[in-house]
């Protein structure tokens, strides 16, 4: 996989306002200077806009954290992948855990969004992974898969080379428990399997990402692995310190 640019996507969940996300952004424009990974901030709604504005001419993307199945219409509260491009959006985050947990998002719903996306020319990071039980009872392997098949239901292989992939485990997100190197390289070795057999070699484009609890002192050691494209972060994506120094140790 050593021919994929790696991705670390930062996930800021609902924190910075506008005016707090636009003054970050800019500062990290003026830091940033490209070290070998694509960055990617993934914000609030209401903070691309500002964001946009102090990117431009960066070397930094950025996206939403989730986007709508529908292109338009009566869905109050919706952002459309149409609405995130119109702002320069590359990237959604979609069927994370926090919105399959609080928004009842399913695999089915999930799988709505990714195609929606992709449709309109906007990549997803599609997020699976399992809940402790799961992994404590050995089952995280098929779980996982199965779910990453039901998100990814419909997807037009045409499409499928601009797709991002998440693994994700629930236990370690937000909670400062990290999958070691190896339960993550098992994991997305997995996931290319199994996108192979459902995508063929497109597979070998994909992007596997890990998240969960990932950090400057974790992350070479994690996306060191065959199969590990880089991260999806949280809490370390907060601070310009911890973001510099994960993407210099990609
Ligand atoms: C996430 O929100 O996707 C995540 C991985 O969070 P954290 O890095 O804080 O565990």
């Amino acid at each position: 996989m050593s021919d994929v640019t790696p991705l670390l996507a930062l996930n800021w969940k609902m924190n910075k306002t506008p005016s707090e996300a636009r003054a970050w952004a800019t500062e990290l424009a003026g830091t940033f200077t490209g070290q070998g990974a694509e960055l990617a901030v993934m914000a609030p709604a209401i903070d691309l806009p500002g964001v946009a504005e102090a990117l431009r001419g960066s070397r930094v993307a950025y996206g939403a954290q989730d986007v709508s199945a529908h292109a338009s219409g009566a869905y109050t509260g919706e952002i459309s992948a149409a609405m995130l491009l119109d702002v320069g959006a590359s990237y959604a985050i979609v069927g994370h855990s926090e919105r399959r947990a609080y928004h009842a998002e399913t695999d089915e719903k999930v799988a709505a969004k990714t195609r929606a996306a992709l449709q309109a020319g906007l990549v997803p990071i599609v997020c699976v992974g399992e809940e402790l039980p799961v992994r404590e009872a050995g089952e995280h392997v098929a779980f996982t898969l199965n779910s990453l098949r039901g998100s990814l239901e419909g997807v037009d292989v045409r499409d499928a080379r601009a797709l991002v992939i998440a693994y994700e485990p629930v236990w370690a997100i937000g909670t400062g428990k990290t999958a070691t190197a190896d339960d993550a390289e098992e994991m997305a070795s997995a996931i290319r399997g199994e996108l192979r057999r459902s995508l063929g070699d497109v597979a070998d484009r994909v992007r596997v990402l890990y998240g969960g609890s990932v950090k400057p002192a974790n992350i070479a050691e994690i996306c060191g692995k065959a199969n590990v494209n880089g991260a999806l972060v949280g809490g370390a994506s907060l601070e310009l310190d911890s973001v510099l120094g994960m993407a210099g140790a990609l």
